[in-house]
């Protein structure tokens, strides 16, 4: 087989926080499917939007990429034998191509769209009643090359657009979805290839770049399925060979059974939305590799380097996958477990209050390790550390004999540490005949003002003897009052 090359070829537009969750899988599958066989995963970027492309979405798309650990062969940071991959910077190889096209018969200049371009070519990607209108094939499309070609030389404005045949059948096997797909030339619109600003649009720059940076292999979001035939026309037109043309499932929003809308899937779907909450990336990754793949056995955990081992294009899903939020927790609750005890505390760190000491925070790590499904959970979770809050009575029959108890055998406790009042504690429960559960429940209660605390006995450890009996004497009092 030729050589594997594979691209993610992400358009920078819109800002840096709506870089959402299909950035990632789209990058991720194409470089598994590379890196498997040993082929080369190129970064490029669409830029040909001038207007709506930004340096800091750019920048923010190689932040997000490194963070989840999938780097780049070759990409306008690093260069390349294809350089550059950044779109506006090749331009004269766009305007070539659409030179040849035009002379090859497949492409012909257009005078009147300069005025309704920008319109136009939104409303293709944005409406079906609009794509209708624009499969009405203009009237420059019959006017003579030659007479066309002077009135470029005079400087008139134009756009080049593409020359679909009406009569003919586009055809292509798409290599994800097994399948071959099929366009009938007249439902295929004459779409703009290089607008009137020098520009490309996606439809000419992405033939002329996957040619030129040899890329065998195309794998793409569904949505660009339509726009299969004009790059089919336009490889024709140039006389290049088609590399393997694949599309992948769309993502559903689970609340709708349907696509995202384009504010949710930045609000629900977006990178930021979930690691701003503490959700390791190496736990978002994994949960994204089996959102519409499937491996051969039921394997769910796997790290970067397994994944690509393990990649098969056969895996992918035909059926579009529903994103699960709860799916998402357990994977993220695993990969916390996982993590030793000094990294755990160096991503929790900036989601705990700075009122929890460095050394004390590394001592409550063991503690909740196993005990959150995500990090933001933490703040709350552990505030009652550095402050006391309302205690909570209602939940035993016997809670002022429990906490009056407790209160005597551990200010009798000289040693404050875990084994001794452990020890205390257990000898209390048993000459009392308490419930153990009941028992500690009472002292959570008091104590962190909280149904669900990490351990107690290790909790009254850390806060020291002096919080603890202050904490239960003050909860009895409010309990004695009512
Ligand atoms: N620039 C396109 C996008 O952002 C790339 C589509 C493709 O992969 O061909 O979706």
């Amino acid at each position: 087989m030729a050589d594997v090359r594979t691209r993610f070829a992400p358009s920078p537009t819109g800002t840096p926080e709506s870089i959402h969750l299909g950035f990632v899988i789209r990058a991720l599958w194409n470089y598994a499917y590379a890196k498997k066989n040993g082929g080369q995963f190129v970064l490029r970027i669409e830029d040909t939007d001038q207007k709506r492309s930004r340096a800091d979405t750019e920048a923010e798309i190689f932040k997000v990429l490194r963070s989840f650990g999938i780097d780049w062969d070759e990409g306008p940071d690093k260069g390349g034998p294809y350089a550059p991959y950044r779109q506006s910077e090749r331009l004269t190889l766009y305007q070539e191509a659409a030179r040849k096209l035009v002379e090859n018969g497949y492409a012909y200049y257009d005078f009147e769209a300069p005025q309704r371009e920008k319109e136009e070519i939104k409303a293709a990607y944005d409406s079906d009643e609009k794509l209708k209108e624009l499969k009405i094939r203009p009237k420059a499309r019959d006017e003579r090359p030659e007479a066309a070609l002077e009135r470029v030389k005079n400087g008139e404005p134009y756009v080049v657009r593409a020359k679909i045949p009406e009569d003919r059948v586009f055809e292509y096997e798409d290599w994800i979805l097994k399948k071959k797909v099929k366009f009938f030339g007249k439902e295929v619109p004459d779409m703009i290839l290089l607008k009137s600003d020098g520009f490309p649009t996606y439809h000419l720059a992405v033939v002329v770049d996957d040619v030129a940076m040899k890329i065998s292999h195309v794998f793409r979001g569904q949505e660009w399925i339509s726009s299969t035939p004009i790059h089919l026309h336009v490889y024709e037109g140039l006389g290049e060979s088609v590399p393997n043309i694949g599309h992948f499932s769309v993502i559903l929003d689970p609340r709708t059974g349907k696509k995202f809308s384009k504010r949710d899937m930045t609000a629900l779907f977006g990178v930021n939305t979930w690691t701003s909450q503490g959700y390791l990336p190496a736990a978002i990754l994994n949960y994204l590799m089996l959102l519409g793949w499937a491996p051969k056995d039921n394997q769910e955990l796997f790290t970067l380097s397994e994944f690509v081992a393990a990649f098969d294009q056969n895996g992918v899903q035909k059926a579009n996958p529903t994103f699960n939020a709860a799916k998402l927790d357990w994977f993220n609750s695993q990969y916390l477990q996982k993590l030793s005890d000094e990294d755990f505390f160096v991503s929790a760190r900036p989601f705990v209050s700075k009122e929890i000491s460095d050394e004390i925070l590394h001592k409550i790590v063991p503690l909740v390790k196993t005990r959150v499904k995500k990090l933001s959970e933490l703040g709350e979770y552990l505030e009652y550390f550095y402050k006391q809050k309302e205690p909570i009575f209602d939940l035993t029959d016997k809670y002022k004999e429990h906490v009056t108890k407790a209160l005597e055998a551990l200010e009798k406790t000289n040693d404050w540490n875990l084994e001794t009042i452990n020890s205390q504690l257990t000898n209390l429960i048993g000459e009392n005949n308490f419930k153990t559960g009941d028992f500690y429940m009472d002292l959570r209660c008091s104590i962190a003002g909280s149904r669900s605390t990490p351990p107690i006995n290790e909790s009254m450890e850390i806060l020291g003897k002096d919080v603890t009996l202050t904490r239960l004497t003050d909860a009895l009092s409010v309990y004695n009052k009512r």
